[in-house]
């Protein structure tokens, strides 16, 4: 009888919002009360083959949309997600359980891509090169590529949508996206907003599912590029699987992100960025601080990142004054529950024991507060697993170049940070360590828009990287002309049959 009552979660296809005939649905549940907010369908086969047919056919015309036009359409965009933005971070904060605060950084940070997507004008651009022989000129063209797909994963369900559908579409794609099962309505909502932003039907569609809906993606021989974001291990089947059908793919994955803290770094300020960036939004970001490398003398430091730590408030996303909220689900609970438990088994210390905060109110959030563990070693399982949660594993190193090696061994490369006040050795890390994104005094250094998120090693297969100049390469194909017009009075030469112009 309940479930009469719960919101249904639709799939876009061709333009409408339609209830999926599926007969598998799950729950989308708030994290901090375990109020079932809404029902999510696993999109059936046919439906997720009509979502496809419909952006191949909407490819014919819109390829040849005026570039002003497209970039009109997200330009209304930016204006509209500004206007909603606090029901957007209300949203989010309820399904997704992170702060009022975060959730609002979450639309921003994809906010700014549609900003980007706006000035398409500037960045869909070929090259040429004026008489490169008598009377030949050389161009190219960036044509879109046809249709796109994207999967995004549960922690940042308004950014991550945004780094994907704006730019494919507004270089000419159009697209199928699949949200997060888990907390697929503020991307939703987005998608809404996109439509009444003058997105022509059929130009993006929405299906939601699990695993079969990704291999349906993944498989689909209409579909010609496939951008990921999620976990390493799906990544990892999604590139090989869409590899294998001949498709373009992007895989922006897991992480195990190292700040490293130089004795001479300004403490104050060093240890409020790691605070912030290891226990915010949970712990749940790809670009979180989860591991810090203490060197030399800043290894007295660690009682005062303790104390800071203890100073964080552990309540729901929607209460003032919260820092932390609950975490996605009671799996994701339990799981991170068990990797601090194997800590202590395995002989690390634990300075800081966040497992059952009280949350008066709240009684049945998915909560866990900072936990701090100090003399961790690499084999293990809190520093050899992504955690996702806020658990903060301290190590020590007596100098720069141990604690770079210490980064470079890791297999993650997603995100680092140093904390100093040495340009020398700040250069020398940004030299020579191997991960995509590095901080320099910035804990969570995600690029803006004009540059691409990238990633290193196992935290990305894939050579370009989402949003930025980089997208646009993936989301078009390079056509170079090479043309020759002749004077209607000039005289016809002899018949060229070398390959020599
Ligand atoms: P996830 O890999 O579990 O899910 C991502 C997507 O894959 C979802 O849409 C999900 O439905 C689908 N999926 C899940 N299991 C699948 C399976 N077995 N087969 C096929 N598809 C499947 O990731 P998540 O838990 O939603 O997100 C957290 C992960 O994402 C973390 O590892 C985090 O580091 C990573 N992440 C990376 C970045 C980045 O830019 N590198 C950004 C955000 C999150």
């Amino acid at each position: 009888m309940t479930a009469i009552q719960v919101p249904t979660i639709k799939l876009l296809i061709d333009g409408q919002f339609i209830e999926s005939k599926t007969d598998q649905w799950r729950e989308v549940i708030n994290p901090a009360t375990q109020e079932v907010l809404a029902r999510v369908p696993f999109a059936t086969t046919e439906e997720i083959n009509a979502a496809v047919a419909s952006a191949k056919t909407a490819f014919k015309t819109w390829r040849k949309t005026p570039i002003g036009t497209r970039a009109r359409i997200f330009l209304k965009y930016q204006q509209l997600i500004r206007e909603n933005m606090s029901e957007l971070a209300a949203l989010l904060t309820a399904e997704q359980g992170k702060t009022l605060a975060d959730a609002e950084g979450d639309v921003f940070r994809g906010l700014e891509v549609v900003e980007h997507a706006a000035s398409i004008g500037n960045l869909q651009l070929g090259e040429l090169a004026n008489n490169v022989a008598n009377g030949v000129d050389t161009y190219t063209l960036l044509q879109p590529i046809g249709v796109c797909a994207g999967i995004t994963p549960f922690n940042f369900p308004a950014m991550i949508p945004l780094w994907m559908f704006p730019m494919a579409i507004v270089t000419g794609n159009t697209f199928v996206l699949k949200p997060s099962e888990q907390d697929p309505m503020v991307t939703m909502r987005l998608v809404e907003l996109a439509l009444e932003a003058g997105i022509p039907a059929g130009v993006l569609n929405v299906i939601h599912g699990g695993p079969d809906a990704v291999n349906g993606i993944c498989d689909h021989p209409d579909i010609k590029a496939v951008s990921f974001v999620g976990s390493t291990y799906v990544g990892t089947h999604v590139y090989n699987r869409s590899s294998l059908a001949g498709k373009r793919v992007q895989c922006m994955m897991g992480a195990k992100n190292h700040g490293i803290v130089m004795p001479d770094a300004n403490k104050e300020q060093t240890l409020n960025a790691i605070t912030g960036a290891a226990f915010g939004a949970a712990g749940q970001r790809c670009m979180a601080l989860p591991v810090v490398v203490l060197v030399g003398e800043a290894q007295s430091w660690l009682p005062d990142l303790i104390e800071k730590a203890k100073t964080l408030k552990v309540n729901a996303g929607c209460q003032e004054g919260t820092d932390v909220g609950p975490v996605i689900s009671k799996q994701a609970l339990a799981r991170i529950t068990d990797l601090i438990d194997s800590g202590i088994k395995e002989g690390a210390t634990c300075d800081l024991d966040g497992r059952n905060p009280q949350v008066p109110g709240f009684e049945q959030g998915n909560f866990i507060g900072p936990t701090i563990f100090s003399n961790v070693s690499t084999d293990m399982r809190i520093y050899k697993e992504e955690i996702f949660g806020p658990v903060l594993c301290v190590m020590q190193a007596d100098n720069i170049e141990q604690a770079i090696e210490l980064i470079n061994d890791n297999p993650n490369g997603n995100g680092t940070a140093i904390f100093t006040r040495s340009g020398a050795t700040a250069r020398r890390f940004q030299e020579d360590i191997d991960v995509g994104q590095v901080g320099i005094n910035v804990p969570i250094p995600v690029p803006v828009p004009i540059f691409s998120f990238t990633g290193s090693r196992a935290s990305k297969l894939g050579d370009l990287g989402p949003y930025g100049k980089q997208v646009v390469q993936f989301y078009t194909q390079t056509k170079t002309v090479t043309a020759r017009w002749f004077d209607e009075n000039e005289e016809v030469g002899a018949l060229n049959t070398t390959i020599s112009l």
